[in-house]
């Protein structure tokens, strides 16, 4: 005979609960008491929860620590050695990866330098499912999952809608695909998702000023944006949302790759920016402003001239009160914002009522790996059934 399964409805409020404790450990350790008065649940129900997790080593239990009088209290953190998330960006002239713990503290990062724009879609994703292999071999700690980064619009189902830069991406559903050549042993489908929503998610965990809304524009070949509406990543109806880089700046302008005119990339993207500098590379063309070399400046401002008209009209459009500037314009940052500055505070009509600021974002070039691995991160907490498979699967 066999036994009775406990009513539905049980294993849901667990989950749930157990969802409350995980989320947060996530803010920071707690004893078991602790956790009770943050969550709001019983101390028995905490236990009961706790134990179970640390069994599965993904929950550590301090030494008793004595402070006061009373029961000596043990702190409950994530284990040192648990669980990891791997985030990977394919773009258009490298291949970034980063391993994140639970808390989405960076464990490791790599950048290789490699044209992606010469290999055909299976030569790509070979490649990256290379790197991507040997970076987590050579970690110690079980794997939860793998997020990928594209420079183009994704589908809520994980489809590569377009990538004017990356044209070999176009159609595709990659996640599979990518999976296959990993050829881990993954619990759970790789995650896709686009480079510039990736790193505005990066930003909205890291944010320091928590709860404000704001754009985040990144500034790599491509230009992108991801939008963070009301604390949560905008992506429009099919995942098109924040497609900066061909907002319209002058509609007779240079010809653009998604088959328009003047878009924002045709004066502010990096070949163009580079190219009009006449600099071989960021490092030159940080070196040429430093010592004042005319060219470069120019340069500098005409994009950030361009790139303020189109994010004026963003801005006018969604009514967001920030800008955070990521990839090379936050290493660009001094240079490129007075001539943004002027563009936004002429042409944003909530600037007099503090629309408009600009500010530099502190992740540099990692923002959208660490977007990647975060989505990895949150699939698992939701669904926290999925951090004792990622172990075994481990
Ligand atoms: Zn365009």
């Amino acid at each position: 005979m066999t036994e009775a399964p406990a009513p539905a409805g049980q294993h849901t409020v667990r989950e749930h609960n157990l969802k409350l404790v995980l989320a947060e450990l996530v803010t920071g350790p707690g004893s078991r008491a602790e956790l009770a008065q943050r969550t709001g649940l019983t101390k028995a129900t905490v236990a009961s929860l706790v134990d179970t997790v640390i069994e599965q080593g993904i929950l550590l239990e301090a030494d008793p620590e004595v402070s006061g009088p009373g029961r000596p209290s043990r702190m409950l953190s994530f284990h040192p050695e648990g669980p990891v998330a791997v985030g990977v960006e394919i773009n258009i002239d490298y291949t970034a990866i980063c391993e994140l713990d639970l808390t989405g503290k960076l464990i490791r990062h790599e950048q290789h330098p490699v044209d992606n724009r010469v290999g055909t879609l299976t030569g790509v994703l070979r490649h990256t499912a290379r790197i991507c292999r040997a970076f987590v071999q050579g970690g110690r700690r079980p794997l939860l999952g793998v997020g990928l980064g594209v420079p183009g619009a994704v589908s809520p189902d994980g489809q590569v809608l377009r990538a004017p830069n990356l044209p070999v991406l176009n159609g595709e559903s990659i996640g599979p695909s990518f999976s296959q050549q990993l050829g881990l042993n993954l619990g759970a489908p790789v995650i896709v998702e686009n480079e510039a929503n990736l790193g505005a998610l990066a930003r909205l965990r890291s944010a320091p000023d928590a709860g404000q809304d704001f754009v985040y524009v990144s500034g790599e070949i491509g230009v992108g944006a991801g939008l963070i509406v009301e604390g949560e990543l905008f992506r429009g109806l099919n995942g098109f949302a924040g497609e900066l880089g061909h907002v319209v700046v002058d509609r007779d302008g240079p010809a653009c790759g998604c088959g328009g005119q003047g878009c924002v990339e045709q004066y502010a993207g990096q070949d163009v920016l580079l190219r009009t500098a006449r600099q071989p590379d960021v490092e030159a063309l940080l070196a040429a402003i430093s010592r004042g070399d005319s060219r470069a400046w120019g340069a500098v401002d005409r994009a950030g001239a361009a790139l303020g008209v189109g994010l004026a009209s963003l801005l006018n459009v969604v009514d967001l009160p920030m800008v955070v500037l990521g990839g090379v314009y936050a290493r660009l940052f001094d240079a490129i914002t007075p001539s943004l500055q002027a563009e936004l505070g002429r042409r944003v009509l909530s600037s007099g009522r503090g629309g408009g600021q600009i500010r530099r974002s502190s992740l540099g070039v990692d923002a959208a790996v660490r977007g990647a691995a975060g989505l990895v991160i949150d699939r698992a907490l939701k669904e926290p059934r999925q951090l004792a498979a990622g172990l075994q699967s481990g």
